[in-house]
């Protein structure tokens, strides 16, 4: 789960770590207010979203007096940064930065643990050094025993600065991220950039921080911030209705029982050139109730053009599956083609039910991928 900066800025300040004075508003008036109760000459506004690479898109803005504030929140404000509209921006003071500095921590599957990430060249071209010169962002793992002692937070603050002056400030703030990360069960930290300021102080002027879902249910403070996208919201509703769907945005709704099946049979449209809209797991049982369920799910994606159902009836038995979409499609209103391959027990007397119905009925998996695509190419 993706919080706001402004949000993720008041976790950094509550475990002590340097942030900026800011106000989060929903109005260019607001903004203006903020500038004032800030009262500072040179303010910042800043796009909030759930996404980075907000200062490349023109979301980030510098203003030193009102009128310059009220331009940048109106300008800001509605502006589409990579899908996500603002809605709202975070008004802070300017910040004298002499040198941006990166710092993250993220969990590392390959050395089983978080990973305290560094590099001298932070900043908005932090992809590019990540590409282009990947030894400049140095790597510390963290024993999750240990956590982040002295001696340690001391190695990885002298990778960033030479000056003891900066170092001294550096060991708590390194030490105080790992501990909210570690409280918090982030999976992300960032800091981008960390900044050292003309009078010498390292202050975290971009914060971003994400949240392990599975941990949620024991951070009411962390879950309190949940703002669904459409899409989350859609796949939150899926799963109260005992489905497991991923949006994929692609043109072929898939209904499928069973993960294993479902990851098949999206690769099988990959391969014939097609593009799966979700990955659904609809679980056992023919019920009807939850074919239209899911049907409903399928056709309120705008994308789809073509259903693939493909069923797999072991203990369900195919002949079942095949009364059950027959009733259940009595129930629902579309035109959209729908491919349908059933294998396993009665699969014989479950096509031969198919028959004469406005099902497209394939026989095996290729032929059902085939189809699908086929038909999708033509709407
Ligand atoms: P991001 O592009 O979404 O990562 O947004 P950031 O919050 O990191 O801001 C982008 C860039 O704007 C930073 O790298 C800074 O160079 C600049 N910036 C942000 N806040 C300030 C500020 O207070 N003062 C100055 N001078 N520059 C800022
Ligand atoms: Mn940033």
């Amino acid at each position: 789960m993706k919080v706001y900066e402004y949000q993720a800025k008041a976790f950094f300040a509550k475990y002590g770590l340097p942030v900026d004075n800011s106000l989060v508003c929903h109005t260019a008036e607001e903004a203006v207010e903020a500038y004032r109760k800030l009262g500072v000459e040179r303010a910042v506004v800043k796009a909030q979203v759930h996404t980075g690479g907000r200062g490349k898109a023109g979301g980030v803005k510098l203003g030193k007096d009102e009128a310059e504030i009220k331009q940048y929140a109106t300008q800001i404000l509605g502006m589409d940064i990579k899908g996500f509209t603002v809605d709202r921006v975070l008004v802070g003071e300017a910040v004298d930065i002499a040198s941006e500095y990166y710092v993250s921590i993220v969990i590392d599957r390959k050395s089983k643990s978080a990973i305290l990430m560094l590099s001298r060249e932070g900043g908005m071209d932090i992809e590019a050094v990540a590409k282009d010169t990947p030894e400049k962002i140095i790597k510390i793992p963290i024993d999750p025993l240990l956590g982040l002692p002295d001696y340690k937070a001391r190695e990885a603050a002298f990778t960033l600065f030479d000056d003891m002056a900066q170092i001294k400030q550096a060991v708590p703030l390194l030490q105080n991220l790992y501990r909210l990360f570690k409280e918090k069960d982030a999976s992300l930290a960032e800091i981008n950039p960390l900044v050292l300021t003309g009078d010498g102080k390292l202050k975290a002027i971009d914060a971003k921080m994400t949240f392990d879902n599975n941990a949620l249910f024991r951070h009411p403070d962390v879950f309190e911030l949940f703002e669904p996208t459409p899409e989350e919201r859609k796949e939150q509703d899926a799963k109260d209705k005992g489905f497991s769907y991923v949006n994929l945005g692609g043109e072929i709704g898939c209904m499928v029982n069973g993960a294993g099946l479902a990851m098949a049979t999206m690769d099988m449209i990959k391969l014939y050139g097609g593009n799966p809209a979700n990955f659904l797991d609809i679980g056992g049982s023919s019920n009807p109730t939850k074919i239209v369920e899911a049907m409903k799910l399928l056709l309120s994606d705008k994308h789809v053009k073509v259903v693939l159902i493909n069923i797999f009836g072991g203990i369900t038995r195919c002949d079942d599956v095949a009364k059950g979409l027959i009733e259940a499609f009595k129930l629902i209103d579309t035109t959209m083609p729908i491919v349908i391959r059933l294998t396993g027990t009665n699969e014989k007397e479950g096509r031969e039910l198919l028959k004469g119905t406005k099902f497209n009925v394939a026989h095996t998996m290729g032929e059902a991928g085939k189809m699908a695509v086929e038909l999708a190419a033509k709407c």
